[in-house]
């Protein structure tokens, strides 16, 4: 094992466990709800809901529907990339990588993991990956709320 600040490793892979199960939880809730909105299990994919003809009467419940459907597929989106890092950062713990910046290889401060266990880029790194790519802000288009 490399040297590397003492962690609680148990007490991280418990709260990154209660994150994935929330977030699963959230990501079922919101499927669900793309379901209702969509009024049945088979979905086009985004794009392609214009493309049905025929609902000229209902286009302004076409267009609250689109705008319901969108934001839910923003949130799906913000879910999914969530839980992909919650597992990426378990399967930290497991390889013995967790705590230390995947970019600079340094240790990450553990204030950081203890408000963000699922971090796995140090903070200076993290700003400078939001600066050159800020991608994590567009899955909420126009939603303040
Ligand atoms: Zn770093």
């Amino acid at each position: 094992m490399p040297e590397r600040q003492a962690l609680d490793l148990d007490r991280y892979r418990r709260q990154l466990l209660d994150i994935k199960s929330q977030l699963e939880a959230d990501l079922a809730n919101c499927l669900e709800r793309e379901q209702l909105i969509e009024g049945g299990p088979e979905e086009p994919g985004p794009g392609q809901h214009w493309e049905h003809s025929g609902y000229g009467d209902h286009l302004a419940d076409e267009a609250t529907e689109m705008f319901e459907k969108e934001k839910s597929v923003g949130l799906e989106m913000t879910l999914r990339q969530h839980l992909r890092q919650v597992d990426h950062a378990l399967a930290r713990i497991e390889h013995g990588t967790y705590g230390t910046c995947e970019s600079c290889g340094r240790p990450i401060a553990k204030e950081r993991l203890d408000a963000l266990p699922e971090a796995t880029l140090c903070i200076d790194c993290k700003a400078q990956d939001e600066r050159e790519a800020p991608m994590s802000r567009r899955y909420w288009p126009g939603v303040s709320s």
